[in-house]
């Protein structure tokens, strides 16, 4: 482990995309709030950024989390994008209520620092440039909980809340979420472009993409990059990494909610926490979103919706290529990609490292199909099935109105597993380690924001804590692993944050 720094201006900050042409971003500076509070902090996160607990805990740090100084050598600027909405061209977009601060080089690799809610930009358009405690609560929580699970995403570094008042359906109070990612290019910064017909800016968009984040994908002809080869390479890169992002998300029963192409994150990591769900109760055509009518991004969605957006990247990055066969020939790949990962993750969930073939896709299909009917947990059916292979079949039982089916099904697995030939005790622990005992469900996230909106932060960390170790059972926090209180059914959660 490096030496971590007491000071933040001990770092120098290396600022590549402040170091693109104007056209890119605005440079406007951060409006702080009021009387900040510094909620939660992340030394894991602080870490990957050379900052020490020390250099978490000053001053200097609160001044730059609450928007009131700038990051000492950084560049702080809004970016602009555009994108696809709920399946509409919406036009220009752009970061609206976020700043990238700076760029700083850690032990492994280098992560751009970014505000949320700390004030206005040119992209604004009706927002306040705002975040709410509420959603901030939500984002912070639900990028480390993905994190613990393995599934890539962008990570969260500080919590800060004000006194400010913030008008949604009522008033709250505000705060500011710092986030960290290696890049926070998005689908529709290159759909921005494309809708402009400026084909330089998209060339530059790409191949600094490509050079910072993709060198293994750049090709090079006599010591020039081949914009052609490297495009394509690049293009299918993002295409497994959405591929494989979509069977993690499908994985642990997450619900993106507004899967629009400028959320979409060029380096296939789940990006901007919304109106996103982990699904209690299974239901295949589950609406996290409430604002979402139409249900356009249900779970069961998801894996098309990715598909679709990448087919709105592969029209934006048509105009850097001669023909569109290569990046048809990569879409036509993502089914592939997709179900393979999704068949294997979810083997893996009933204790088959082996998954494959018909009988075995018609094992899963039968719990899944049993699960949706009688809206058995997601997360609690997977947990339980160690403790039933290891012969306590009750706690699965239990999750079902029809126990006589659910019975049937596991006496099916155990079948199957018996031709594995592994002990109990090996199929359970296997099983213990990818299904997941604790996820952010609404409700706990609830029960944190409400204590938080009362100045009590407890449940927050404690919350916190459980999640970055979602398969660890804690003693004592049984009731972050409990079946949902009935309440949990009323909230909704929607697009206003
Ligand atoms: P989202 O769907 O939350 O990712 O946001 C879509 C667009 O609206 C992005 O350009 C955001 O920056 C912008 N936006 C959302 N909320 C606000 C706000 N309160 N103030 C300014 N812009 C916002
Ligand atoms: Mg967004």
């Amino acid at each position: 482990m490096d030496k971590l720094n007491d000071r933040l201006d001990a770092i120098a900050p290396c600022n590549g995309f402040a170091a693109l042409s104007n056209a890119f971003y605005s440079r406007v500076p951060t409006r702080p709030v009021s009387a900040p509070t510094l909620v939660h902090v992340n030394p894991e996160v602080g870490a990957l950024i050379g900052l020490s607990p020390a250099a978490l805990a000053s001053e200097a740090f609160l001044d730059v989390v609450s928007g009131r100084a700038p990051w000492p050598g950084g560049d702080t600027l809004a970016a602009v994008y555009s994108g696809h909405q709920f399946g509409v061209w919406a036009g220009q977009l752009g970061d609206g209520r976020a700043h990238l601060l700076a760029e700083v080089a850690g032990a492994q690799g280098s992560w751009e620092i970014q505000l949320k809610g700390a004030g206005m930009t040119p992209y604004s358009r009706m927002g306040d440039g705002r975040a709410v405690l509420r959603s901030s609560i939500r984002e912070y929580l639900a990028s480390e909980a993905m994190h613990g699970l393995g599934i890539p995403t962008t990570r969260a570094l500080a919590l800060v809340s004000s006194p400010d008042p913030v008008v949604r359906e009522t008033v709250e109070t505000a705060a500011v979420v710092t986030r960290l990612a290696p890049s926070f290019v998005r689908f529709g910064s290159f759909e921005h472009w494309a809708a402009a017909r400026d084909t330089e800016r998209l060339r530059e968009l790409l191949v600094y993409v490509a050079t910072r984040y993709y060198p293994e994908r750049c090709v090079y002809i006599s010591g020039e990059l081949d914009v052609v080869q490297t495009t394509l390479g690049v293009f299918a890169e993002v295409t497994a990494r959405t591929a494989k992002l979509m069977a993690d998300w499908q994985s642990v029963g997450f619900c993106h909610g507004v899967m629009n192409t400028d959320n979409m994150s060029i380096l296939g990591l789940t990006l901007d926490y919304g109106p996103y769900g982990f699904m209690d109760a299974f239901n295949m055509g589950h609406i996290c979103n409430h604002t979402d009518t139409q249900g356009r991004y249900a779970w069961n969605r998801q894996p098309s919706v990715g598909l679709w957006n990448l087919y709105r990247l592969a029209g934006a990055l048509h105009p850097l290529l001669p023909d569109a066969d290569g990046l048809r020939a990569v879409l036509e790949t993502y089914e592939g990609q997709f179900t393979t990962t999704f068949h294997a993750k979810m083997g893996r969930k009933i204790g088959l490292e082996d998954f494959g073939g018909e009988e075995d896709e018609a094992l899963l299909e039968a719990l899944l199909q049993l699960m949706h009917r009688d809206r058995a947990d997601f997360t609690l059916t997977f947990r339980s099935l160690s403790e039933a292979v290891a012969g306590n079949p009750a706690a699965f039982k239990d999750l079902f109105v029809d126990r006589v089916t659910a019975a049937e099904w596991l006496s099916r697995l155990e079948g199957r597993l018996r031709r594995v030939g592994k002990t109990s005790v090996e199929t359970a622990q296997q099983l213990d380690a990818v299904n997941p005992l604790y996820v952010l469900r609404n409700h706990l996230a609830e029960g944190a924001i409400k204590a938080a909106q009362t100045g009590d932060f407890h449940e927050l960390d404690q919350l916190f804590k459980l999640l970055r170790s979602p398969f660890q059972p804690v003693s004592g926090a049984e009731r972050f692993a409990a079946i949902p209180p009935d309440w949990a059914h009323d909230i909704e959660v929607s697009c206003s944050s």
